[in-house]
Order: C-alpha cells, then sequence, then structure tokens
C-alpha cells in the first residue's frame, strides 16, 4: 500500500490475492488493510493537509505536478493497459481507451488548477464582500471494480487539483492498477501525505475509512446499496458525501431511427466491458412497428461477439470480473429464463475464466426482476412500446436515473423527451462516449453531486464569504 509516501504492508501482515479473471489464476497479492492501516493512512492524509504544505502550494506548482503525472502515465501506457486488462477482464481496446481517457482527465484538471477562483459582491451595506473557495481537507473516496483505473483518476484528479488529500480505497478485486499509479505519483514528487492508498475489504477497511472522525469529505462510486450504508455513516458527523452508484438504465428506439446504427450502438451500450457499466444501456425499449426486424439484427450482432481473453486481438468481450460476480449474474440469467423469452446466449462457464455469452431477453415485462435490478452483466432486456408517452413512463418506470439512450432521426422528438427523464446523462444516436468536460452523475437512487467538469471541482470546495467593514462608525446598537 502506499502510506505516507512509503510503499508498506499490512501491519497484521495479512495479504489478498488477486485473481487474473481470464483464467481463474492468482496474478498478484496485495496487502489486506485492518483498521489500524487505515488510521495511519488517514493521519498521514490529515498531517498534509494541515500542514498545508500541499494546499499552499500556487496553483501553477499543483498544475506543473499533475501535468508531470500525466506524463508518467503516458510513458508506461502499453503497461497500465496490459495491467487493467489482466486485473479486470476488459478487451485490451477498452482499457485503452480508459487510461488514455484517463490521462486526459489528469491534464483536463491540471489545467483548471489556475481557473479557481473567487468572486465579489456588491451588497447594500458599506462592505466589500467576497467570496473564496478552499479546499475542504481530507478526502475519503473508494472506488469499485469496474473501471479500476479511471474511476480512480476521477477520484483524485479533481481533489487533489483543489488543495485537499486523499486517502483512496480502490475495489479489493482490482487494486492493481491504483498501486502502480502510486509509483508514478511517488516518482513525479508531490509530497507525502497528500495521496495514500490503502488496499482491502470494503466491509473492514472501508468502514474504518468512512467511519474515521478525522475525515472531512466522502466520495464514493460504487453499488446503490453501499452507498446508502455510506451516507448513513457519512451522516453521523456530517461529512461531505458525493456517491456515483447504480443504474438500470433505458436506450428508447424509435420506428425512425436508423436502424443499423442503432443496433450497433445499442450493442454497444450493453455489452461493453460486459455490461458491467453503471451507465449499461440494459433496458432496451423498442419501437412495437420496428420490434421484431430489431430484435433479429441485434442478435445477429451479438452473434458476432468474441467472447475470451482481454489481452488476444481478436477478442471484443471480456471475461465478468469474478467468481462471485459470475455467480451473480447466472443467477439473474435463472430469474430471466422464467420471466421471459431468451433469443439469444444464457450460458456461462467458470471452469478456467468466468465468462457468460451475451444474452438477450425479449418480451420483458416492466414487472420483471431482469427489467428493474441491475445485472451488471451482459444481459439485456427487450421491451416494446407503442407510443412516445409509454416510452416516457418505462424509461422513468425505475429506483435509478443514471443514464437514458434516445434513437430517432426527429430533433424535436428529442428535445420534447430528453427534459422528460428522469436520469443524468443522456446519449442521442450513440451511447456511451464520456467527455472529462462535462457533468457525471444520477438522478433518483443513482447518487448525489456531479463528478467530471466544473461540477467535480465544486464538490471539493468549501465557499468562504468574507465582508470587510469600509465605515469607521461603532455599531451603536446597544
Ligand atoms: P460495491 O458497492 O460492492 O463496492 C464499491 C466499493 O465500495 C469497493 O471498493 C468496496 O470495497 C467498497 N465497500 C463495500 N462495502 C463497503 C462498506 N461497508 N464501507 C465502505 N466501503 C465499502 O460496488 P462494486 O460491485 O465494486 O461496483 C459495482 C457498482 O458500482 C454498480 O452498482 C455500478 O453501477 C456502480 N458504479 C457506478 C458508477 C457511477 O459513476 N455512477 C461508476 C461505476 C460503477
Amino acid at each position: 500500500m502506499y502510506i505516507n509516501g512509503d510503499f508498506v504492508k499490512a501491519k497484521s501482515g495479512k495479504t489478498r490475492d488477486i485473481i487474473n479473471p481470464a483464467n481463474g489464476k492468482v496474478m498478484a497479492t496485495v496487502p489486506e488493510a485492518q483498521p489500524e492501516d487505515v488510521f495511519e493512512a488517514v493521519i498521514a492524509a490529515r498531517e498534509a493537509f494541515d500542514g498545508q504544505e500541499w494546499s499552499s502550494k500556487t496553483a501553477l506548482e499543483r498544475q506543473d505536478l499533475m501535468l508531470a503525472l500525466a506524463q508518467k502515465i503516458r510513458d508506461k501506457f502499453d503497461f497500465f493497459v496490459e495491467l487493467e486488462t489482466q486485473n479486470n477482464g476488459k478487451p485490451k481496446r477498452e482499457a485503452e481507451f480508459d487510461i488514455d481517457d484517463s490521462i486526459n482527465c489528469l491534464k483536463f484538471y491540471a489545467g483548471l488548477a489556475t481557473k479557481i477562483h473567487g468572486e465579489t459582491m456588491s451588497v447594500p451595506a458599506n462592505s466589500f464582500s467576497f467570496v473564496t473557495r478552499e479546499p475542504i481537507g481530507v478526502c475519503a473516496q473508494i472506488i469499485p471494480w469496474n473501471f479500476p483505473f479511471l474511476m480512480l483518476v476521477w477520484k483524485i484528479a479533481p481533489a487533489l487539483i483543489t488543495g485537499n488529500t486523499v486517502v483512496l480505497k480502490p475495489s479489493e478485486i482490482t487494486p492493481l492498477t491504483a498501486l502502480e499509479f502510486a509509483k508514478c505519483f511517488d516518482e513525479v514528487g508531490f509530497p507525502k501525505g497528500v495521496l495514500n492508498i490503502i488496499t482491502g475489504d470494503g466491509t473492514v477497511a472501508g468502514n474504518a475509512l468512512i467511519s474515521d472522525t478525522r475525515i472531512d469529505k466522502i466520495a464514493f462510486t460504487g453499488g446503490t446499496n453501499t452507498g446508502k450504508h455510506i451516507a448513513k455513516i457519512a451522516a453521523e458527523n456530517l461529512k461531505k458525501v458525493t456517491l456515483e452508484l447504480g443504474g438500470k438504465n433505458p436506450v428508447i428506439i424509435f420506428d425512425d431511427a436508423n436502424l443499423d446504427l442503432t443496433v450497433d450502438w445499442a450493442l454497444f451500450a450493453a455489452f461493453a466491458n460486459s455490461g458491467q457499466v453503471c451507465t449499461a444501456g440494459s433496458r432496451l425499449l423498442v419501437h412495437a412497428d420496428i420490434y421484431d426486424v430489431f430484435v433479429q439484427k441485434f442478435v445477429e450482432g451479438a452473434k458476432k461477439i468474441k467472447l475470451g481473453n482481454g489481452l488476444l486481438s481478436e477478442t471484443t468481450m471480456g471475461p465478468v470480473v469474478s467468481k462471485a460476480h459470475f455467480d451473480k449474474i447466472m443467477n439473474y440469467i435463472q430469474i430471466g429464463k422464467s420471466e421471459a423469452n431468451l433469443a439469444f446466449g444464457g450460458n456461462g462457464n467458470s471452469e478456467n475464466g468466468y465468462f457468460i455469452e451475451p444474452t438477450i431477453f425479449v418480451d420483458v415485462k416492466p414487472s420483471d426482476r431482469i427489467a428493474k435490478e441491475e445485472i451488471f452483466g451482459p444481459v439485456v432486456a427487450i421491451m416494446k412500446f407503442e407510443s412516445e408517452e409509454e416510452a416516457i413512463h418505462l424509461a422513468n418506470d425505475t429506483e435509478y436515473g443514471l443514464g437514458f439512450g434516445i434513437f430517432t432521426q426527429n430533433i424535436t422528438k428529442v428535445h420534447r423527451i430528453s427534459p422528460k427523464i428522469k436520469a443524468g446523462i443522456g446519449w442521442v444516436n450513440w451511447y456511451h462516449p464520456t467527455f472529462n468536460e462535462m457533468p457525471w452523475g444520477g438522478y433518483k437512487q443513482s447518487g448525489t453531486g456531479r463528478e467530471l467538469g466544473l461540477y467535480g471541482i465544486e464538490n471539493y470546495l468549501e465557499v468562504k464569504q468574507v465582508n470587510i467593514n469600509l465605515d469607521t462608525d461603532p455599531v451603536g446598537w446597544y
């Protein structure tokens, strides 16, 4: 682990094996943090913040360090891509996209360092009133396993560039690129204690981290139930919290859509990263007039997906991340078979890696569990609608509100529907591209707050008003 500028083992000596999901074999062993390790990391981050060495650096100095870090990762690009592929299972070309986008995210926030500014306000009294933005303090950041490196950078970059210090816990399943990131971070010359990375279980290390009263803010990405737990713990001493949680995202496909283009993007929406994406287009709502032809083309497209080890160039879909997750998804496939019609896939193999076929259920009913619950795997539910109103109703018929897609040639329809969908991220005639410049986050039970863009910066800043009396008169109140 990386604590206070040193690479350390757990004090208890406990370790955890890290499994390559493409073959089920141990690929590394990492420390298993216990509360005493977490406390040490929190103290390091607290001292680094309170000592002000980091927060008092000029914005330009912080920017330069962040740019140097981005370059260091660029220099080791291929190494990071292979490690991410091996630890998470995703195809290499997806890992390439993730690492490239992560480098761009570091650069985006490096650039923003020098653009953070205060304000002056014209107020009625004889006062000079101004607003400053200040770092919040020590941030606990907890991330999931589906985009191990990208989620790490989305968290760390805005927190550090604004002068906060961080203790980050990657998922216990996918900590390897985070630990390699720490090496780059260390080599670049950030002050010690500014970033600390602990590896360990959520219920032990994660829980110790979020419960620590020396933490000022928690930023969490993961499942909705874990998010609710974290919000409750954070409420006990009113820590600031931002939550990026799950989704059951609708993709509305109208009869006037360009069919081949739509099938192409809908496959990507459902099966990128083996469907292990918070915004995965896991509910396809298809207009009745094109339903049959869409399903036929969608199944044809799914048949072409090449399941395999992500390191092989022919692989277009990798394994799912772990045996436990494999079992969860296979259980949902069983549930799906009892609720709807299986149009394609449904088979899994966990003898040598954790592989599940792209799986397509059709004629799914809104009340079915596979239509309501986040499966987080290569399983898609296709439903039929007749009218625009019905499509909007089905799209919103979920406790989640993260992503949505609309496929149509009619831009008026897009503007009419988009405001009626209760979700934070929409795509029209494509799906999944994200931009570091744009806000990311969910409505309803998909979370609170926004990451990325200028919005992401605000999550890590306190706002302070200061009013200077320009008069010399006493108040004379008593
Ligand atoms: P998870 O909630 O099981 O775990 C996420 C992280 O929380 C892990 O690091 C885990 O160790 C930690 N954790 C678990 N229990 C904890 C506890 N009691 N206290 C503190 N930390 C704890 O989620 P997961 O299975 O790793 O990830 C999948 C979920 O993440 C999906 O629901 C997905 O939609 C969501 N996700 C959301 C976004 C987004 O931007 N909204 C992005 C990626 C993933």
